[in-house]
């Protein structure tokens, strides 16, 4: 089961996505990580494969500014465990965290045939 946190308000958004991802870390996970936004609108990504603590150490080399983002840990159901599986996903600006699986993502992914798929999962025909 993988598990969805998010955050608007006053606070570095980095930090409350961390700490709320460790509280979701009972309920298992492969990989994790966040997007946020910071205050100039800029969107930033940060992945990692394995535990929250390797999210931290990618997030200590470059860490996120901004009081706004999203944040996933992930069970793969469709992909590999890679960071390129690992949410959230993006394109151009939609940024996405999804639990569950996409039933018809095949033809989905079929329909949509100008887009340039960056992971193997299911979850990326949503953005
Ligand atoms: N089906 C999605 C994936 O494989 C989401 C899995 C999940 O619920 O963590 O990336």
């Amino acid at each position: 089961m993988c598990g969805i946190v998010g955050y608007v308000g006053d606070r570095p958004a980095q930090d409350v996505l961390i700490s709320g991802l460790k509280r979701l870390e009972y309920r298992g996970y492969d990989s994790a990580g966040i997007a946020t936004l910071d205050d100039d609108s800029e969107p930033h990504l940060a992945r990692s494969v394995g535990k929250i603590a390797e999210l931290e150490k990618v997030l200590s080399i470059k860490p996120h500014d901004g009081k706004l983002g999203i944040g996933h840990t992930r069970w793969a159901t469709h992909g590999g465990v890679t960071v390129k599986n690992a949410h959230p996903h993006n394109v151009g600006d939609v940024f996405l965290v999804h639990n569950g699986i996409i039933e018809n993502f095949r033809e989905l992914k079929a329909a949509l045939k100008d887009v340039d798929f960056k992971s193997d999962t299911d979850s990326e025909v949503l953005a």
